[in-house]
């Protein structure tokens, strides 16, 4: 019998105040340079895991539910383009430690679980437009933006008639930042 396997993701996905300024920012894009993404779908990737079995799944969250990684503040404050695979972003001039140190530890899991994953030096972007097929002429600047990162999120991508969906599976809560008090909120 054919193994069943999900499509799945680890992101940060923005609480609803963060996606309402996200979605801001997306309308700061030049109109007319592709397919803008839909806002109700923004997220960033932290690590992609693509098909993963039942068997697998379990063990990334137990890994999951095992990463101790405090909480901190992402801020984006550039737009970027990739030719290959033709996306317009936004991203940051400086990755926070502590986020490069989650993903480290996400990517580990998914390799203990045999899953393969992405060797290039992590990257954070928001990817806000897709089918973009030549460089953009001259990107505008924003006012820097604001995330703070107090939660991961295990994401399930499925490709429907429609186009693709997104759901949140899992969600863990960071610790909280060392110069902070506050806390993250749990989704699911
Ligand atoms: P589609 O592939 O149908 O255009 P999509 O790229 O939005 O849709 P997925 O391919 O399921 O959906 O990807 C889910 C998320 O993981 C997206 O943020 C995507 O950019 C990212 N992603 C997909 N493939 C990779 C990869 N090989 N390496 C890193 N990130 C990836
Ligand atoms: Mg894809």
């Amino acid at each position: 019998m054919a193994v069943e396997r999900q499509r799945l993701f680890f992101a940060l996905w923005p609480a609803p105040a963060q996606r309402a300024a996200l979605s801001h920012l997306a309308g700061r894009v030049p109109a007319g340079l592709g397919r803008p993404v839909s806002l109700d779908t923004l997220h960033i990737t932290l690590v992609f895991l693509g098909a993963v079995s039942t068997e697998q799944r379990q063990a990334l969250e137990a890994a999951a539910e095992r990463i101790n990684a405090p909480s901190c503040l992402l801020t984006l404050d550039r737009f970027g383009y990739w030719r290959k695979p033709q996306v317009l972003w936004a991203g940051c001039a400086s990755t926070p430690p502590p986020l490069l140190h989650l993903v480290a530890q996400l990517q580990r899991a998914a390799s203990v679980c045999g899953l393969r994953v992405d060797t290039r030096p992590y990257q954070p972007h928001l990817t806000l437009c897709r089918k973009v097929r030549r460089p953009p002429p001259g990107l505008p600047g924003f006012e820097p933006l604001s995330w703070p990162v107090a939660a991961f999120s295990l994401v399930e991508s499925q490709t429907r008639p429609g186009g693709v969906t997104y759901t949140q599976r899992r969600v863990w809560v960071l610790a909280p930042r060392a110069d902070s008090t506050s806390g993250g909120d749990s989704v699911e």
